[in-house]
């Protein structure tokens, strides 16, 4: 890691960078450790808390009788008398009836709180699409993948839905790792043929924690695209016949073993009728031998028949041959397997994921990616670097499909490359780069342009002396207020700019004044409420026991701004199952009292005072109550919950107490109670690959949006912990998460003993990362592009406005940018991020990102300058987001077909004249077909049997708010093998390529995707490193599906243990381990992550498609 330390930072400023007077540093937001690697997170986490025992003394002020307003209070003796009135023995909802509460007059004002709604106007909601008709909505049990062993569970209430059925599997151990429901028992694991191979991957650095890549996910955008298919083959060529390829000297491209993809005249040859070169990466990033002319090579491309820069030595035979209308289309590759091996193309020559991230490592990790130079392409995600900001936002913050955009409109229609930014304002930066600057402009406010409304940043024109400044988005000339002014120097630079982090960095925050805050009123610090589901399968799981312990010692770690010696947020608890049971936990208690709400109908909060408390004052009384909870209901037998009434309920207590939030709700079963929002089970597997599939995705109702949208309105934010054991509809609960800009997180058939360490993880994080409330976001862009489209989990009333109740630093918003006028080379283009936000603390902040990127006249330079892992993140939310309402069969072309319209525009345009038989690639999208193959084939647009509709629910929000890094492994997941580097070489080792060919039997392998993790064992492995890593004695004693392996003494063990450490240290969500064994059932699974290969679910391999592409592409040529 010290490769990228090693250039000292040279100060942005004329002088080193200081605390600027007057400002002082945003001290790592949100008090964080700031730290993208989190060692030790949680280092402090179990350590005594002073005063935590300590008990405030006496006054015991005790519960209200039933149906008394909490003000007037009776006495009650200590302990459990308090809650006398539950005692066991009640069987229907924990606490009897009998201490029903009646809405008490005061409170008629909470549901009516005077707080005007952020949201002015009628906001609609983006729609869903109709709710599914209740035709669809059949109660699909018989689909539901239960197959294993069936506990015990109480009658079952209702519509049958009830208890803890099983979902558990054919291989029982795999299902609770919460991946992927459940597995098809049908399918034998086919034999794996692991044939060693030759290492031929070049990587050698380890890939140190990733500094900037953690981020979790959230649900798809709200808006429907219209698939608005590419252009049809020829549609977009009419445009301006671009006939200078050597606009660049030497283009960068990749070609691939033409004669391999081109259909000569003539009969094949037998594919394995000449000896195999092995082709090497050319000089000019052209892979395969030199092509000669072909015979059926048409006239348009003149000379050149040993194009570029490719000296390879002429090959007299191509090695194999590929009959490329053979080749079959991704979606009907179910072919025989020998007429798949018919054409079969050496994978090395074709690009290499690996070697393109190794290669990027090499070249770009060992110097800080300083920001000063506009339209500069930064490191791949993957690369670990330091960022120097000196005058653009770091790419942490924002990454751009194209650093070089085309400066008219026809050129980007002609090109199709998306044009677009994905967003994280609210990034964590390692501890190496310095946090952003807060500057404070006292009662005037931050500076901005007039008209546009854009922010004072480097890119504004000061003139006339420093009297005005022309605003670099909208050319508007605006008076510098007397007391901003400052003089010129003779470059026309302010002589303050240095000095001001507004005038000379990418990055930088503004304290808010009143008026950017609701009502003209500075807000409230905000709060946060656990609601726990006490049901049935809560209880029995052991989830309420495990997280009210947990919450005991969590709640000192709840976010802090700056240097706050404690956090600014309160608490509060509500239980619920068919009813609600708020809790009054205020520190003049002796004990917290309960109060029921059985009208879930018409919700409202029960108590104001005592419900929201600081933690510290209220310590005694919350330990008494977490320590009460799991008690109180351990004899439930109530199995139906309520959902949408929770979330009401803790959006009105934040109304009721003036503040934004954030609700934890921990849930486990389809909300079937009478309530408002009541779901009946609809999935339905009959439903897959017809044109209805798409109402799998959709919320079966709209209450839930319409949830969302009150909640957006409070700054009310959800995240919800979903602990199911069947199907809960995860699409529609997701709703609410999703449109709040919260996170939701699954553990299918939750057990404490299998599953504990990972959702502790998952909620310590969660409960103590940073996040902002009650958050606008705006993109402003300079005259010529605009923004068009956002992708993420927020909400939006208006086309500009992304409103986020909250928003966190690991959630990004992908914006697409569109053009409305003409762009000029000269002045680039210009896109300025402004995030009005609450901090965790209360202070109303502004934080805003400014990016220049270059615009270009020729193609070439567009494509030059693009980076594929952000236009595959683009893409991938574009496609997931149009499952919502097109056939995935129509959305998965039109991705094909987007993708083959870039590189064929590519090709005609910008490439060397070669054969209409060699595929083409241009360098900066070598990758692009590999990557996106791995979209089209992945759970949500081409569901393999034993992926449940949850699951692609799930997955499909996740994906909607991943940063770059995280679709990035998420698609490619990263395979590494243990044993091939040295054991005391304690970095990570080299990947490998993603597919079954590179796994050697005699090795071990880690795979990861950012949620799932796997050990894979190759059934020849040496007995000495089974004995190492899991102290049996041979292969055949490892314990499938095992999830942990046993803390063993030596070199070998200490090492993968501690690389697991630090694969999870890199990702947003703990990843559970799964043990795999070389031909062992699982094996299916963890197949399914070898993403370069064919797969079960007709999904093509690299190889066929990119095959296809090639024949996209021709056929779009011709
Ligand atoms: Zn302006």
């Amino acid at each position: 890691m010290n490769v990228n330390q090693s250039a000292p930072p040279v100060p942005p400023f004329g002088r080193p960078q200081p605390v600027y007077p007057g400002y002082h540093q945003s001290n790592n937001y949100g008090g964080q450790p700031g730290s993208t690697v989190p060692p030790t997170p949680y280092s402090t986490y179990n350590g005594p808390v002073p005063g935590y025992q300590q008990t405030p003394p006496g006054v015991s002020r005790a519960p209200p009788p039933s149906g008394a307003p909490p003000g007037s209070t009776t006495q009650a003796p200590c302990g459990q008398a308090a809650y006398g009135q539950f005692d066991q023995g009640d069987v229907q909802n924990g606490p009897s009836s009998t201490v029903q509460m009646q809405r008490f007059p005061g409170s008629q004002t909470f549901g009516s709180a005077p707080v005007a709604p952020v949201v002015s106007q009628p906001a609609v909601l983006q729609p869903y699409g109709p709710p599914p008709t209740s035709a669809q909505v059949t109660a699909q049990l018989a689909g539901m993948q239960i197959s294993g062993a069936v506990a015990p569970a109480p009658p079952s209430s209702g519509l049958g839905y009830g208890p803890p059925t099983s979902m558990a599997s054919a291989s029982g151990s795999f299902l609770n790792s919460g991946l992927y429901g459940s597995y098809p028992q049908g399918q034998a694991s086919p034999l794996s043929q692991a044939q060693g191979h030759p290492g031929t991957q070049p990587a050698q650095r380890s890939a140190p924690p990733q500094a900037s890549s953690l981020i979790p996910p959230t649900p798809g955008g709200p808006r429907m695209p219209s698939m608005t298919g590419p252009l049809l083959p020829g549609q977009g060529f009419g445009g301006p016949p671009v006939n200078q390829p050597n606009h660049v000297s030497s283009p960068p491209q990749t070609l691939l073993p033409g004669n391999q993809m081109n259909r000569p005249p003539g009969p094949p040859p037998s594919m394995h009728s000449s000896p195999q070169p092995g082709y090497q990466l050319q000089q000019n990033g052209s892979f395969g031998p030199a092509q000669g002319p072909q015979p059926n090579y048409g006239s348009s491309y003149p000379g050149a028949p040993n194009f570029g820069s490719q000296p390879g030595p002429p090959q007299p035979l191509p090695p194999k041959r590929l009959d490329p209308d053979a080749i079959p289309s991704p979606q009907l590759s179910e072919l025989p397997p020998q007429q798949k091996t018919r054409h079969r193309i050496d994978p090395d020559a074709i690009p290499s994921p690996i070697q393109v991230i190794e290669d990027d490592r090499n070249n770009r990790g060992s110097e800080p990616f300083v920001t000063g130079v506009r339209g500069q392409v930064p490191p791949l995600v993957t690369t670990n670097f330091l960022v120097k900001d000196q005058g653009n936002a770091s790419p942490r913050y924002i990454r751009c499909t194209s650093y070089n955009i085309p400066c008219t409109s026809d050129m980007a229609k002609q090109a199709q490359v998306p044009l677009a930014a994905v967003i994280k304002p609210l990034a964590r930066l390692p501890p190496e780069e310095a946090s952003l600057y807060v500057v404070d402009h006292g009662e005037s406010g931050p500076l901005r342009c007039n008209r546009c409304k854009a922010y004072m940043c480097p890119f504004m024109q000061f003139i006339e002396g420093g009297r005005r400044f022309q605003c670099c988005f909208c050319s508007c000339v605006n008076d510098v207020p007397p007391q901003y002014f400052q003089h010129l120097d003779h470059t026309g630079k302010r002589v303050d700019a240095y000095d001001r982090p507004e005038l000379s960095l990418g990055s930088y925050e503004f304290l808010a004044t009143v008026d950017y805050c609701k009502n003209n009123k500075f807000p409230s610090p905000p709060a946060f409420i656990f609601m726990i589901d006490v049901s049935y399968n809560a209880i029995r799981s052991g989830l309420v026991k495990l997280l009210c312990e947990e919450l005991k010692s969590l709640l000192d770690f709840l976010p802090r701004d700056g240097g706050a010696e404690e956090s600014a947020i309160r608490v509060g608890f509500v239980t619920y199952n068919k009813v609600l049971h708020f809790y009054n936990v205020k520190s003049s208690l002796a004990q917290p009292q309960m109060m029921v709400v059985s009208d879930v109908a018409d919700m409202f909060v029960p108590l104001l005072d005592g419900f929201l408390v600081n933690v510290n004052e209220s310590r005694a009384v919350i330990t008494s109550l977490l320590d009460q909870i799991p008690e109180m209901f351990v004899d439930t037998r109530e199995t139906e919950t309520v959902f949408a009434p929770v979330i009401q309920a803790g959006m009105e207590a934040l109304k009721a107490a003036e503040c934004a939030g954030k609700l934890f709700l921990f849930h486990t079963s389809l909300p079937i109670a009478e309530a408002p929002g009541k779901l009946k089970n609809r999935d339905d597997r009959k439903l897959i690959n017809t044109d209805k599939e798409k109402t799998l995705f959709q919320p079966q109702t709209g209450a839930y949006q319409t949830l969302a949208k009150e909640c957006v309105a409070q700054g009310c934010c959800v995240d919800l912990f979903l602990f199911p054991n069947q199907y809960v509809d995860v699409a529609t609960l997701s709703v609410v998460p999703q449109l709040t800009g919260g996170s939701v997180y699954k553990y299918a058939c939750f057990q404490v003993e299998n599953d504990q360490e990972r959702f502790l993880s998952d909620l310590r994080r969660d409960v103590q990362k940073v996040i902002g409330f009650d958050a606008v976001m705006r993109v402003r862009t300079s005259t010529g592009i605009r923004a068009v489209d956002f992708f993420g989990a927020f909400y939006m009333s208006n086309t500009t406005d992304v409103e986020l109740a909250g928003l966190d630093g690991e959630k990004t918003v992908t914006v697409e940018f569109k053009h409305d006028d003409r762009l000029n080379e000269e002045n680039g283009a210009l896109l300025q991020c402004a995030l009005l936000y609450t901090s965790c603390a209360g202070q109303r902040r502004l934080r805003i990102h400014n990016l220049s990127l270059n615009c270009c006249t020729q193609l070439a330079d567009l494509y030059r300058n693009c980076e594929t892992d952000t236009l595959i993140n683009y893409m991938a939310k574009f496609a997931y987001r149009g499952v919502l309402n097109s056939p995935l069969k129509t959305v998965r072309d039109t991705l094909i077909a987007q993708c083959a319209q870039i590189l064929a525009c590519y090709r005609k345009n910008c490439a060397s004249p070669s054969s209409a038989g060699q595929l083409i690639l241009p360098e900066c999208m070598k990758l692009l077909p590999v990557y996106l193959n791995c979209v089209l084939k992945s759970d949500v647009l081409q569901p393999g049997a034993e992926v449940t509709t949850d699951d692609r629910a799930y997955v499909r929000q996740l994906v909607t708010s991943m940063d770059v890094a995280e679709t990035n492994v998420f698609f490619y997941p990263r395979l590494l093998p243990l044993t091939k580097s040295p054991i005391e070489n304690a970095t990570e080792p080299p990947a490998v390529r993603a597919s079954e060919e590179r796994l050697c039997n005699g090795d071990i392998y880690l795979l990861e995707n950012g949620l799932n993790l796997f050990l894979w064992v190759g059934a020849s492995v040496q007995q000495g490193v089974v004995q190492s890593l899991f102290c049996v004695s041979s292969f055949s004693q490892i314990t499938s599906g095992l999830n942990v392996l046993p803390v063993l003494d030596n070199p070998l063990s200490k090492k993968v243990r501690g690389l697991i450490d630090n694969l999870r240290a890199q990702r947003s969500r703990y990843m559970k381990l799964i043990v795999v064994k070389q031909e062992d059932k699982l094996e299916m699974l963890f197949k399914h992550f070898l993403v370069e290969d064919k797969s079960l679910n007709g999904g093509a391999s690299y190889v066929d498609f990119l095959c296809h592409m090639h024949k996209e592409i021709r056929q779009l040529l011709s």
